[in-house]
């Protein structure tokens, strides 16, 4: 398969290549940058053929199967509508657009047209979510009641950039890191939230947007879900629990890009300490999409999961911003 990188990012030089290339070498053919000189520094580096600063010229290329959305967030809904027009098959990153009525619109736009659409959510994708989903299915905690995530890094200084200062971008902790976390939510009690409350603040990195957030969601099924977010903590460690009647699930460090973290089971009967396989989150995804192009099964995460966690992150910024409980609006 033939990939076209849209954006010439940290985030496809430091793992979408290496994922996309571990199906052969050929795989990445183009890059597309709005700055030509970065661009075919880019595609020097990273060893792509053709770099453009044109993305309809990238798009006519009809080798290309499919393309890597990974600019800045207002860039994502104008740029998957013209690749779906091309007939090109969209992976596209999180948040899938600034507004849930542009996600929606691209997501049908690729149902017509028939071609695969995928959100680039990469934690379900990981082997310690799936073992945590399927204690949840096998029942080994009960009824479940209660989850809560914990998701307060530290931002690297080399991605201080547009995240903390550019709301006009999609910057914000909520759109970068609460989205990912209402999708992994999902994935788990297999139901999006119907309303959340929360607060937002600027405790040092942010600038014009939110640094750190705290929300609470409730689900259809009565389920509390509590999140924590940020770019300012520098020791937290993340993790995720989930609370059942008959038991608990405690990970810790799993809410991260790497096949890293512990999961433990307690029950009555002590506890448990859950093995998984350590595999490449992003290397996993793109070999979903991959077999969805191939009319086999259904990428990790779908448009619809795309636009649920957005729907979710834009609730709770409202929340956050005019501190009124708000119902979560996917889009009818
Ligand atoms: P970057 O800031 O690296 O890239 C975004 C855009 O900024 C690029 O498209 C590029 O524009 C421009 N840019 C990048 N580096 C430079 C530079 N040195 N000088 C000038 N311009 C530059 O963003 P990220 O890779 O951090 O994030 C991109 C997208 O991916 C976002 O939507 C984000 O939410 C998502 N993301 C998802 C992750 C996941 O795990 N799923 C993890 C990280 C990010 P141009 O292309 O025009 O050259």
């Amino acid at each position: 398969m033939k990939w076209g990188l849209i954006g010439a990012s940290n985030i496809a030089a430091s793992s979408m290549i290496g994922a996309f290339r571990s199906f052969g070498s050929d795989q990445v053919v183009s890059v597309l940058s709005s700055n030509a000189e970065r661009g075919r520094a880019y595609a020097t580096e990273h060893g792509i053929a053709d770099a453009y600063a044109d993305l309809d010229r990238m798009l006519a290329d009809p080798a290309l199967d499919a393309v890597y959305i990974s600019t800045t967030n207002e860039k994502h809904f104008p740029q998957a509508m013209a690749a779906i027009r091309a007939g090109k098959h969209v992976l596209c990153e999180k948040p899938l657009a600034m507004n849930v009525a542009d996600a929606v619109a691209m997501v049908h736009a690729a149902r017509e047209a028939g071609l695969v659409f995928a959100t680039n959510h990469h934690l379900r994708n990981a082997g310690s979510h799936q073992v945590i989903r399927d204690l949840v299915r096998a029942g080994r905690i009960g009824q479940v009641q209660s989850l809560r995530v914990f998701h307060a890094i530290y931002l690297r200084p080399q991605l201080q950039g547009w995240r903390i200062d550019n709301p006009m971008a999609g910057g914000g902790v909520v759109a970068d890191i609460a989205v990912h976390d209402a999708d992994t939510v999902r994935f788990h009690l297999d139901e999006s939230p119907v309303d959340v409350v929360a607060m937002t603040a600027a405790t040092g990195l942010g600038k014009g947007v939110e640094d750190n957030a705290m929300s609470i969601w409730r689900m259809p099924s009565g389920v509390q879900v509590f999140c924590h977010v940020s770019f300012t903590h520098p020791h937290a460690g993340s993790g995720l629990e989930i609370h059942g009647s008959d038991g608990s699930i405690i990970a810790r460090n799993v809410m991260t890009q790497r096949p890293t973290g512990q999961v433990e089971l307690r029950t009555k009967d002590g506890v448990e300490v859950v093995e998984f396989d350590p595999r490449n989150l992003y290397a996993h995804g793109v070999g979903m999409f991959r077999e969805a192009v191939a009319g086999r099964g259904r990428p990790a995460a779908d448009g619809e999961d795309g636009i649920r966690s957005l729907a979710v992150a834009n609730a709770i910024l409202a929340a956050g911003q005019t501190g009124q409980r708000m119902t979560v609006d996917y889009g009818g």
